[in-house]
């Protein structure tokens, strides 16, 4: 399952070109071209689903599988503090290639990467019992 004009597909096809540190049948793993940080790496699953939510959970399992064994060996081969896996949802969220994709970021203690001040207040106990009953299961 590939789509036309998916660069990410593309990529997993050969048609283009990327630095692939691991590969199975059902993953591909290869450094971004404009890493946040040394080492950052995208896993992706082979065939094009466009996000979390139509991935089958098998694929998404051998994703995920890909993206621990990665980043344990990042941090064993590079000099690092730590790592973020992200994982974006839509425009809003700030997907830009409509392919499902991890990131593995790798993070210093100093890097001041992601610093940036992100406003949270506590939530009233109104707020919380509102959102509850319309989240629980
Ligand atoms: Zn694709």
């Amino acid at each position: 399952m590939k789509q036309k004009d998916c660069i990410f597909c593309k990529m997993a096809d050969r048609e283009i070109p990327s630095r692939i540190i691991f590969e199975n049948d059902f993953t591909l793993a290869f450094l971004d071209i404009s890493p946040i940080s040394k080492g950052h790496t995208i896993v992706i699953p082979k065939n094009h689903y466009s996000n979390l939510e139509v991935i089958p959970d098998y694929e998404l399992s051998e994703v995920y599988k890909v993206v621990k064994n990665l980043a344990i060996r990042i941090h064993k081969k590079i000099k690092i503090d730590g790592y973020n896996v992200l994982q974006n949802n839509f425009v809003a969220a700030g997907q830009v290639i409509k392919h499902f994709h991890v990131h593995v970021i790798p993070r210093n203690n100093d890097d001041e990467k992601f610093r940036i001040k992100i406003p949270r207040v506590q939530a009233s106990e109104e707020e919380l019992e509102e959102i509850f009953e319309i989240l629980k299961a």
